[in-house]
C-alpha cells in the first residue's frame, strides 16, 4: 500500500461538508463497475480512493480499477485513439475575475490606454482573429478553439453594449472599449470573424456566456442562440473546475455557481450546440467532490445527450495564487491522475469519449492514460504562428507524425477526427507523410510553421481549458 497524501497542507483546513466517506465497500463497487452497472456516488468514491477502509492508495486495487476501465473503453469505443487538427486562438488575457488557480489572466487595468504597467498579455481585434483563422484554414486545420479572459469591454453585441453603457450599476465588470489600447469588439464580432468557411468554431464557455449576458435579463438560450447565429458551432464545457459550490467558493469565488454552469450548458444544448465537459482536479478538493462532479455531468448528459467528450484536467499548481498563498503545495499524484481517468470512464456510462490531455500529463503519462480508460488524445493545439503549408519532409514533430508514432507504439489505431467525432479517418501508419485530411482545405500535407519547421504545440489557455 502507498500513502497517497499529495500535499503537506491538510485538506481539513477547508472544513468541507462533503467528505469521502461511504457505507459501500471497494469490492462491491468494483464488481458493479465490472458488470457495467450504473455507479452511485458512493461506488465512485470507493473506486477513486481504492477503498475508504484504508489510508492512501492501494496499488493492487488501483490496477484492478484501471483494468476495469480499460476493458470498458475497449467495449465502448474499441482500439481507436482519436485526435483533431485544431488551433487555439484566444482573444484576450485581460480578466478581473481573480480565480485562485489561474496564471493565464492579466489584470484588465494593465490593458487600459492610460496604464504604464508592463504586461505580457494580449488582446486581439476581430480582424486579427479573422486573419489567424483564415491562415490556419489553409494549413488544414479543422477546428478553432477560443477561450478568453473576461475582458471588461467584451459584451455580447451592440444591444448589450448599449445596456451596459446606460446602466447605473457599478458591479457589472464593464468599461467601454475606448478605455483600452485594443478594442476586442463584441463576442458576436469575434464569432463572426472566426466563422471561416468550413472551420468548426468551439468557443464561449458557460463563464463567457454569463459575461455575455451580465446586467440583462436575457436567458442563456437567447445568448447561445445569438452566438450560434454568428457562427458558433460548439461550446467548451470548461470553467467547470469542480461543480460543488463549497469548492468553487474557495478557488473561484468570482465565478458562476455550479447550478448556473449546468443551466448554461443545458441552454447551449437546447439551441442545438454540442458541448464538451471537463473537471479540474488536484487542488483543494477531495475525492467526494470529484465524484459529485461526475454525477452532475452524468445527470446533465442524461438530459441533453450532447456532451461529446469528457476531459479530466489535472491541476498544474506552480505560479498560481493557490500555491503562492500556501493553500496547496502539490497537485494530484500520478496514481490519482490514473484513477481519475479510470473512474471517469466507469462512472460516465453515457459519455463515449474520455480525453487524455498530454498538455497536462506530459507525453509519456498521457500515453499511459490510453490504457486507463481514455480514448482521445486531444488535438494539435497549434499556435497562431502557423501561417503556411510546407512539403512533407517537414512534418515530423508533434503534429500528425508524432501522433501516429506515439499511438502505434502503444498498439492502438491512430484516427483523425472532427470536433464532434462524427467524421473519423483511420491514419495508415505505413503511408507517410502524415497530415490532416478532414479540414476544409486539408489535403494530407503536414502542419508546419511559417519558418518551415514543424509546428510546436503550446498551451496558451486558461488553466481550466
Ligand atoms: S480562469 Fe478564466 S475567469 Fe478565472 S481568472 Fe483565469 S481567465 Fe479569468
Amino acid at each position: 500500500m502507498e500513502d497517497a497524501a499529495r500535499t503537506n497542507v491538510p485538506r481539513e483546513q477547508f472544513d468541507f461538508d462533503c467528505v469521502p466517506e461511504t457505507d459501500q465497500s471497494f469490492e462491491n463497487a468494483l464488481a458493479k463497475a465490472s458488470d457495467g452497472d450504473r455507479l452511485t456516488v458512493a461506488d465512485g468514491i470507493e473506486l477513486l480512493t481504492t477503498g475508504t477502509d484504508r489510508e492512501g492508495i492501494d496499488l493492487a486495487r488501483k490496477e484492478r480499477v484501471l483494468e476495469a476501465a480499460d476493458r470498458r473503453r475497449a467495449e465502448v469505443v474499441g482500439d481507436d485513439v482519436t485526435f483533431v487538427a485544431n488551433l487555439n486562438n484566444n482573444v484576450t488575457t485581460a480578466c478581473n475575475t481573480g480565480c485562485l488557480f489561474c496564471n493565464f489572466k492579466d489584470t484588465a487595468q494593465h490593458f487600459e490606454e492610460e496604464s504604464d504597467d508592463d504586461h505580457a498579455g494580449f488582446t486581439k481585434t476581430p480582424e486579427e482573429s479573422r486573419r489567424i483563422v483564415e491562415s490556419a484554414r489553409e494549413t488544414g486545420i479543422y477546428e478553432v478553439t477560443s477561450v478568453s479572459g473576461l475582458h471588461p469591454a467584451l459584451a455580447l453585441d451592440d444591444d448589450h453594449v448599449e445596456i451596459l453603457e446606460s446602466s447605473e450599476r457599478g458591479d457589472l465588470n464593464y468599461k467601454p472599449a475606448a478605455a483600452y489600447e485594443t478594442d476586442p469588439g463584441t463576442y458576436v464580432d469575434q464569432m463572426e470573424a472566426m466563422d471561416v468557411e468550413g472551420i468548426h468554431l468551439h468557443s464561449m464557455t458557460p463563464e463567457e456566456a454569463y459575461h455575455a449576458r451580465r446586467g440583462t435579463d436575457w436567458s442563456y438560450e437567447e445568448v447561445y442562440g445569438r452566438l450560434a447565429d454568428a457562427g458558433l458551432d460548439s461550446v467548451p464545457g470548461t470553467a467547470a473546475e469542480i461543480l460543488v459550490d463549497e469548492v468553487r467558493s474557495v478557488i473561484c469565488p468570482g465565478k458562476i455557481g455550479s447550478d448556473e454552469w449546468v443551466e448554461a450548458l443545458e441552454a447551449a444544448a437546447s439551441v442545438g450546440l454540442d458541448t464538451t465537459a471537463t473537471i479540474m482536479y488536484g487542488h483543494v478538493e477531495n475525492e467526494a467532490h470529484r465524484v459529485r462532479h461526475l454525477k452532475r455531468i452524468r445527470d446533465l448528459q442524461d438530459r441533453t445527450d450532447n456532451i461529446t467528450e469528457f476531459v479530466p484536467l489535472s491541476f498544474v499548481h506552480p505560479n498560481t495564487p493557490l500555491a503562492e498563498r500556501g493553500m496547496i503545495d502539490a497537485g494530484a499524484t500520478t496514481h490519482e491522475d490514473e484513477l481519475m481517468i479510470a473512474v471517469s470512464r466507469l462512472f460516465l456510462d453515457n459519455v463515449e469519449n474520455v480525453q487524455s490531455s498530454w498538455v497536462k500529463y506530459g507525453d509519456e503519462q498521457g500515453l499511459k492514460m490510453l490504457s486507463c480508460g481514455a480514448n482521445d488524445f486531444m488535438g494539435t493545439i497549434l499556435s497562431e504562428e502557423i501561417t503556411k503549408r510546407a512539403g512533407g519532409e517537414f512534418g515530423e514533430a508533434r503534429s500528425f507524425a508524432e501522433y501516429v508514432e506515439m499511438i502505434t507504439a502503444v498498439g492502438r489505431t491512430p484516427v483523425e477526427r472532427s470536433t464532434d467525432y462524427r467524421q473519423t479517418r483511420v491514419v495508415d501508419p505505413s503511408d507517410p507523410p502524415f497530415g490532416p485530411e478532414l479540414g476544409p482545405a486539408a489535403d494530407g500535407t503536414p502542419l508546419v510553421n511559417a519558418n518551415g519547421t514543424a509546428a510546436a504545440a503550446e498551451d496558451t489557455s486558461p488553466a481550466d481549458d
